[in-house]
């Protein structure tokens, strides 16, 4: 069933115009199908009840449903180009991330200068949504800030970890962290350019706090670090 984020206000649905085209024009809906639509966090279940002369959409029911991790997890992700960002950002939603941090470094090749950063987020929102809908979430990742390097310390997280291609090969310094993630806490990982780190720019994510891990022997691409670090934490977070 097709899940729409929206608002329900007095029981009042409404839709985006971009999710209204899709209802009516691609998904071709009719009179009595059904739809969920998400509001503030709650899942309700829908029904379109008229078409024309606009649509309306009922509320018929919530639904008692949670798919999101338990912890908040950050991604702070440092720019890639092109579709490899759009596939961290998709992968990072299914993988039940709270918020994204696009992080602008010494080797990032994309920079977003700041005329286009509106335009270029908004494009990345709406990834981050379709990816929220299609998984069946309840919460869009928030993404709202690019920072660098230096503003790791203003990332609001208790445990925080960078991901370091030149650590030793042995993840069990990813393991162990992870394995002490308590109830509450909200977790950070970092993550860089096709071009990695710098020595200065780790010892930075130190002094601020984040623990160096390795993901392992091998040297993973900017977009598969991101993805596997996610699968690992979020396969924790809900092992039970
Ligand atoms: N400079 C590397 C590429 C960096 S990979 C090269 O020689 O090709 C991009 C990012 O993915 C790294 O900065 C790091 O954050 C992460 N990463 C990749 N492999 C990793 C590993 N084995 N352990 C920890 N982080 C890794």
């Amino acid at each position: 069933m097709q899940r729409y984020f929206g608002q329900i206000i007095t029981d009042q649905v409404l839709l985006g115009d971009d999710d209204i085209f899709h209802l009516t024009k691609v998904m071709r809906a009719r009179v009595g199908d059904e739809i969920e639509v998400v509001s503030n966090e709650k899942v309700f279940l829908c029904k379109v009840s008229q078409l024309k002369p606009h649509i309306e959409i009922d509320v018929v029911k919530q639904i008692k449903e949670n798919h999101e991790l338990k912890n908040h997890v950050i991604l702070i992700a440092a720019l890639i180009k092109g579709e490899k960002m759009d596939f961290v950002l998709q992968k990072a939603t299914e993988l039940g991330v709270g918020e994204i941090v696009l992080l602008q470094t010494e080797r990032t090749i994309v920079k977003i200068k700041p005329a286009e950063k509106d335009l270029k987020l908004e494009r990345y929102r709406r990834i981050l949504k379709e990816a929220a809908e299609q998984c069946k979430r309840t919460k869009i990742p928030m993404l709202y800030r690019v920072i660098d390097i230096k503003q790791l310390g203003d990332v609001d997280a208790q445990v925080k970890m960078i991901a370091y291609e030149e650590e030793s090969g042995a993840t069990e310094s990813f393991n162990s962290i992870i394995r002490s993630i308590k109830d509450k806490q909200k977790v950070a990982i970092v993550v860089g350019p096709e071009g990695g780190f710098s020595e200065h720019e780790v010892d930075m994510a130190v002094a601020a706090g984040y623990k160096r891990v390795s993901l392992g022997k091998r040297i993973l691409r900017a977009e598969t670090a991101s993805f596997y670090a996610l699968c690992v934490i979020s396969n924790h977070l809900e092992r039970k």
